[in-house]
């Protein structure tokens, strides 16, 4: 157990992959689905006599970047080479921009008592449940800076982690992509906290289209924790908020314990390892100064305008409360229902290309943020793995013109995620149970409630109606048969 005496102190550093067709200095594809080392080119390996070339498009993202987290731009910023010796860097220095980053001393806001997220809620945000958040408390974190540089390549342990792997594959696909790294002030006084705050990033990031997240690794973190002033233990490269909250409770724990023993805690680089659930020692008393830093010699200073600026913000795309706003004011839709359609990304594109041919509007959105969303976030699908908008509003027609009841709608989207390659149609053929067939049979068995309800007693209905999903195997809308043996009956 820990204490309550633990004062605990916690700084994160994360590297986000920005969303760019291709690389930081090349025009290498920065698409994660390719064969390993298939997107390489001289420049992204190193080649003796190569140049880099820098992407404006990784300004412009980063710039966006910049202004959610309220920082201040640089106008003038530059790249460094450090210097170091890895087999995933080709070049052996990696650029990026030590002394003068693109942007710093930002601020980003979180919810505090809203930090206590579901268990296994992921980093896609998909389990952000916001009907818990009655009585926040905002936060303030603040940032310290934000930098642009290159991705290294990325190795694969075989038959282990990096103390027992038999040996490694390097994949160099990653090297070049471009990163901007935020690094915060050691301001999170609980892993709620910075789990939270990771989940908020990740969220925008993903939203304002800034970050791709169906890329794989398109956010790792480093965690700097340390607990009553001690030193500081920096936990390497995680990637995702479940990660990040297992590591840093592993690492507490680790220093807790060294500290109630009145043991010294070192400065050092650990990583989390998901098969022992403890953090392992990767190197001691690492600093920066270690690095050799150096002016980069074949690429100029970035410098920019206001004008830049203003052209790179305005092409962001709408923040979830604008959306939420558009959908009270276009569709008339419910505070709550809108919230929840403008929450998830890429929802309400998805609500207004299915609406183009569909008539009910509320309909629509009320079986979108009920258990179509339910069905994504169990799941934990961002909306492009989704049934098609096509599947969709055929199966909206169907609950449009009556042809399945609400209940059958409810197992017919589950089944529609479950068994995504399968139409509609044969799906819906599955519930197999003639309602109307089934009605009539239990009415022949039944004449003498048949014959109470002729007479006038309303209460025979129940027993039919209980008699009819017993026979039909539970699987009607009770309310639906009521409807189907009072038109029968009356
Ligand atoms: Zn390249």
């Amino acid at each position: 157990m820990i204490g309550t005496n633990i004062h605990l102190m916690i700084g994160l550093e994360s590297h986000i992959q920005l969303a760019t067709k291709s690389k930081l200095f090349c025009s290498c594809s920065t698409n994660s689905s390719a064969e390993p080392n298939e997107n390489t080119c001289e420049i992204c390996l190193g080649y003796p006599g190569t140049k880099p070339t820098l992407n404006k498009e990784v300004v412009r993202k980063a710039l966006m970047l910049a202004k959610i987290m309220n920082c201040k731009i640089n106008y003038n910023s530059k790249f460094n080479r450090k210097i170091y010796f890895y087999p995933d860097l080709p070049k052996s220095f990696q650029i990026t921009q030590y002394e003068e980053p693109i942007a710093v001393k930002g601020e980003f806001s979180i919810d505090v008592s809203a930090s206590r997220l579901p268990n296994g809620a992921n980093l896609s945000g998909a389990a952000l449940d916001h009907s818990a958040t009655a009585a926040t408390e905002k936060k303030t974190i603040h940032i310290t800076r934000a930098h642009i540089e290159e991705d290294p390549g990325k190795i694969e342990y075989v038959g282990g982690h990096i103390g027992t792997a038999k040996y490694v594959l390097v994949d160099y696909n990653r090297c070049g992509v471009p990163l901007c790294e935020v690094v915060t002030d050691p301001d999170f006084r609980s892993i709620d906290e910075a789990v939270t705050y990771v989940k908020k990033l990740f969220h925008l990031l993903s939203y304002l289209d800034i970050i791709d997240p169906n890329q794989e690794g398109v956010m790792r973190t480093d965690a700097n924790i340390s607990i009553n002033g001690g030193k500081r233990v920096e936990l390497k490269n995680i990637s995702g908020s479940d990660a990040l909250e297992k590591a840093l409770k592993s690492e507490l724990s680790r220093q807790s314990f060294l500290f109630a023993q009145g043991k010294v805690i070192e400065q050092e680089t650990r990583m989390y390892s998901e098969e022992t659930g403890t953090t392992i020692l990767l190197r001691k008393k690492e600093q920066e100064e270690d690095y050799g830093y150096i002016r980069e010699p074949d690429l100029l200073p970035i410098t920019i305008d206001d004008a830049f600026v203003q052209d790179a913000w305005k092409q962001m795309k709408k923040l979830p409360e604008e959306v939420e706003s558009e959908i009270i004011s276009k569709y008339k839709l419910s505070k709550q229902i809108a919230y929840q359609l403008a929450f998830k990304r890429g929802l309400y594109a998805y609500y207004q290309s299915c609406l183009k041919y569909l008539k009910n509007s509320d309909l629509l959105a009320k079986w979108l943020v009920g258990d179509f969303l339910k069905c994504a976030n169990w799941h934990n699908y961002e909306i492009e793995k989704c049934p098609s908008s096509e599947k969709l509003i055929e199966f909206m027609q169907m609950i449009e013109t009556g042809k399945i009841s609400e209940r059958e709608g409810k197992e017919l989207i589950k089944k529609m995620f479950d068994d995504p390659k399968k139409g509609l149609g044969d799906l819906a053929e599955k519930k197999g149970v003639d309602l109307d067939s089934v009605i009539s049979e239990v009415l022949k068995e039944n004449q003498k409630s048949v014959d109470q309800i002729k007479a006038g007693d309303p209460k025979a209905i129940n027993f039919l109606i209980g008699q009819v999903l017993r026979k039909a195997g539970f699987k009607g809308d009770p309310n639906e048969i009521r409807k189907k043996l009072e038109k029968l009956l009356t």
